[in-house]
């Protein structure tokens, strides 16, 4: 939830979520493949940036097809969405009919027993489905063989009306693996099998990799909220949060003095040393330290990077701001975590993480607006 509690007076920090880049970045992929239909996945709270509007965003812009990994999840952005198609990726369970016909939610069915569920519970389900098949991944999806006897058991199709077969890359983030390759070719053959059904294959990295595999609906999650889908190529896409905290003390530290948990971190020259209010318990993650042993991730004040200085505690920061520009570093200033000016994924970068991972561990202690 995006509502702050009514006491948090003075919230830790804040994520201001620019809606504008969200859309440009989200028109950016539709612009790679004009042939296809760009879809958004909006799981784990559109990826921490706010299920409601980030789909009210994307559907003003013209975004029709959502992803979701969950039914409550999928509810949510029915509210927000009352046109859209809505896919619940994480598939069908038994108990799911209610709310899946009353928000008109399609589930994703993605193994025979799951298939069995549904046919079971859901005779006169008056929503499709889409069917996933395992290209290689081996996560979710029919095997190719269960696909092959789905596919050529024209009662079972007529049962099941499928709107939507997909299938999902693993390595797409590194487009030289050769899985990739076997994986469009599978995909490609499966595809054939039931040629009237729209396929799905592509996500952010796909889509910027390899536009050749965007079939008819693609969809991208991390790229959409500027986050890099491809480690190896600078990103082509805008930030979208800013993630702030704010200074609460500036404290002169002497050269060779430790700082934080562990005295793990000495200072190398007098200097100064800025607290900020938010850690690890915000999801910042602890890794993004830094020790005598190794530098950690850096902040930013007034676009100028500063860096981490010492350990990460659960709700403060340490930076050292000794070259910061003279005034800037003071008692009640924000600085920047991660946003336009220090990239979310070179922090994840020195925590040994994704930024996808940093950007759906926000905690609830930020306040969160919207901007755009
Ligand atoms: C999360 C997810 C996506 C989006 O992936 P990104 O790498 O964020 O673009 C696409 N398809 C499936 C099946 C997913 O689970």
């Amino acid at each position: 939830m995006n509502t702050q509690p009514k006491t948090m007076n003075r919230p830790a920090g804040r994520i201001t979520i620019d809606l504008a880049a969200l859309v440009a970045n989200w028109r950016d992929l539709a612009g790679r493949v004009p042939g296809a239909e760009t879809g958004a996945c909006v799981k784990a709270d559109a990826y921490g940036h706010g299920i409601e509007p980030v789909v009210r965003a994307l559907s003003a812009a013209g975004c029709r097809t959502f992803f979701v990994a969950l039914v409550e999840e999928g509810v949510r952005v029915r509210a927000a969405a009352p046109e859209a198609n809505i896919y619940v990726l994480n598939g069908y369970a038994d108990g799911d009919t209610p709310a899946l016909e009353k928000a008109q939610l399609r589930p994703v069915l993605g193994s025979r027993p799951e298939i069995g569920a549904w046919l079971v519970e859901n005779a006169n389900a008056t929503v499709p489905v889409a069917l996933h098949v395992d290209t290689g991944m081996n996560r979710l999806g029919l095997t190719l063989d269960e696909f092959r006897a789905v596919a050529a058991d024209p009662a079972l199709v007529e049962r099941l009306r499928p709107a939507l077969v997909m299938s999902h890359f693993a390595c797409a983030d590194t487009p030289d693996h050769p899985l990739n390759g076997v994986q469009a070719a599978r995909f490609a053959e499966m595809c054939g099998l039931l040629p009237d059904v729209p396929a799905s294959l592509a996500n952010s990295a796909a889509i910027l990799s390899r536009p050749d595999a965007a079939y008819d609906i693609t969809r991208p999650g991390i790229a959409l909220y500027g986050g890099r889908a491809l480690s190896a190529q600078p990103n082509p896409m805008r930030p979208v949060a800013t993630v702030e905290a704010r200074i609460i003390q500036v404290r002169e530290v002497p050269a060779g003095a430790a700082v934080g948990y562990g005295a793990t971190f000495r200072a190398g020259r007098d200097g100064r040393v800025a607290i900020v209010s938010a850690g690890y318990a915000d999801g910042y993650l602890r890794r993004a330290g830094a020790s005598d042993a190794g530098p950690g991730a850096h902040a930013a004040i007034d676009g100028c990077p500063v860096p981490v200085a010492g350990r990460v505690s659960m709700d403060l920061i340490a930076l050292d701001v000794t070259d910061a520009p003279p005034g800037l570093a003071r008692r009640g200033a924000f600085v920047e975590l991660f946003g336009p000016t220090i990239p979310v994924d070179t922090v994840a970068d020195h925590a040994g993480t994704i930024g996808y991972e940093l950007l759906t561990s926000l905690g609830r202690r930020f306040e969160r607006r919207y901007v755009g």
